[in-house]
């Protein structure tokens, strides 16, 4: 089990959407539309589960390498 995160569109940092599952159920799981307050902006996102990915491990704790095509500079 981890946490279903996303990418801020705003701020481009990962957020946690509140939503704990485990991977393979996730990615199992049919394309769904969803919200989130932002706890970095503030703002609500809307985003897609194809967006999103699971975190199985604390995302406090470990910095995962960002393997982002569009790459903001
Ligand atoms: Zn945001």
């Amino acid at each position: 089990m981890g946490a279903v995160m996303i990418k801020c569109p705003d701020t481009g940092r990962d957020i946690a959407t509140g939503i704990v599952a485990d991977r393979e159920s996730f990615n199992a799981t049919p394309v769904f539309f969803a919200r989130v307050l932002c706890p970095i902006c503030q703002n609500e996102h809307e985003w897609f589960a194809q967006q999103a990915w699971v975190c199985e491990s604390d995302p406090a704790a470990k910095r995962r390498p960002t393997q982002s095509p569009s790459a903001s500079l």
